[in-house]
């Protein structure tokens, strides 16, 4: 996004909260030591920031939108109340459920008794998730009922997610497990009216042919072909506007990106797997190499309650975006590998950072996804050629990525 923001004329200056070893490399962008809510509110009114905007769904969690809001700072994002939409998966799924919207039958739990009767009454295969923020990590898609058992032992009994918790005790949402083609569909909402973004396909799982557990995601590519006209009218009819509606008559009237995890059955009908409050990563990097319009007139309409104003251009050419993961991702990965082979940014190709920084100089590793290598061409198999033609290049002890990000376009 702020690779995006900079290429804007009207953005005279980027500064980045944290950032990372790529901001730190880019000399349109700055970064800024600070994730504290407040020590950011204090910084931005000492440096007159005139537009601030929300990447990851910690600080919206945090209240970030919020206190900025309280001192008259202009910021894109829903507050504190609106992003419960994804910092808790029982409220996401309880306002589903009051408002009709499309999403897989649930329960809650907090006891672990009750939770193993309504799997075995359920049966597998069976989904269970805990209940807040887990980077992506805190759900199990069982296949069979003892996978199902330990899951909510593991989540439950040992509350190996407890730090996640909103509201203190451990809770779970186990629900029933949904068929067919995932794809992710972004909107920003002012409040009251709505604009989509292209459509994209994230690939969640670790290993190729979606084999291996479950990451924050190891690539995408957009648009994604699974979403067609009549897919895209349903999703914004029968998902996105009654949320939007939803949130405002609840009184929580929700601004920001909005980011439908959407499951498509054969018939077409997309049903919520889940709501994040954010763009989608790895979903933004492909999403804004294709958007041509200028990003900070686009947000700026968003915050002012004009987004009706707002007519999206977008390069008909699809992007794609395979992410480098450090050794050892998801479970336990490994920080302070040295990166080389970096290429310099081209029109139609960017290696995107996330977990690195700079130590001397040089980008080393400092989380689980490392680098997003990103490529737009004339075809989603180009794109994919081009991409892995850099990934090669690029070294780093124990990476690991797919090779076969994209695979459902391209058939
Ligand atoms: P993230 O925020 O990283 O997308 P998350 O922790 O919020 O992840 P979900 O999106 O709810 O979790 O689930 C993660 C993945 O698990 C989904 O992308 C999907 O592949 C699978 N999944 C979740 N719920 C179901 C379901 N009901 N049926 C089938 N698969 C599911």
């Amino acid at each position: 996004m702020a690779w995006k923001i900079s290429q804007s004329p009207k953005a005279t200056k980027v500064y980045v909260a944290p950032g990372n070893g790529g901001t730190a490399l880019n000399p349109k962008l700055e970064n800024i030591e600070i994730t504290d809510v407040q020590a950011l509110r204090v910084w931005a009114q000492e440096n007159k920031i005139g537009l601030t905007v929300v990447g990851p769904e910690a600080p919206l969690a945090a209240g970030v939108v919020d206190e900025f809001r309280a001192h008259g700072l202009r910021i894109f994002g829903p507050t504190k109340a609106a992003a419960q939409l994804e910092s808790s998966k029982a409220f996401s799924k309880a306002f589903m459920r009051r408002h009709g919207i499309p999403t897989a039958d649930y329960d809650t739990f907090t006891e672990p008794a009750a939770a193993h009767a309504f799997v075995d009454r359920l049966g597998a295969p069976i989904v269970i998730k805990a209940d807040g923020l887990a980077a992506g990590k805190g759900v199990v898609v069982a296949m069979t009922l003892q996978e199902a058992h330990d899951a909510v032992d593991f989540m439950l009994v040992d509350n190996k997610y407890g730090v996640a918790h909103n509201d203190g005790g451990a809770r779970v949402v186990i629900e029933e497990f949904l068929e067919g083609e995932e794809a992710s569909f972004i909107v920003l909402c002012d409040g009251k009216n709505v604009t989509a973004l292209a459509t994209s396909q994230d690939h969640k799982r670790l290993k190729d042919g979606d084999e291996g557990p479950n990451t924050g995601g190891m690539g995408a590519y957009s648009p994604a072909p699974v979403v067609t006209a009549d897919v895209h009218a349903r999703a914004m009819r029968e998902i996105i506007l009654p949320t939007i509606r939803g949130m405002e008559k609840d009184g929580i009237p929700y601004t920001g990106f909005l980011y439908a995890g959407l499951m498509i059955d054969a018939s077409g009908h997309p049903k919520t797997l889940e709501f994040n409050c954010r763009m989608g990563d790895p979903e933004t990097q492909p999403i804004l190499m294709r958007l041509k319009s200028d990003m900070v007139d686009l947000l700026g309409a968003a915050v002012d309650g004009k987004l009706d104003q707002v007519d999206l251009q977008w390069d008909r050419r699809p992007a794609l975006g395979v992410v480098m993961a450090a050794h050892g991702y998801p479970e336990n990965p490994r920080k302070g590998d040295a990166i080389t082979g970096l290429p310099a940014d081209a029109d139609d190709a960017v290696v995107f950072h996330a977990g690195t920084a700079l130590k001397d100089g040089v980008p080393h590793t400092t989380g689980g996804r490392v680098l997003c290598v990103t490529a737009l061409a004339d075809s989603v198999k180009l794109a994919q050629q081009k991409v892995y033609d850099v990934a090669r290049g690029v070294h780093f002890d124990g990476a690991q990525y797919r090779r076969d990000i994209g695979y459902r376009a391209v058939k």
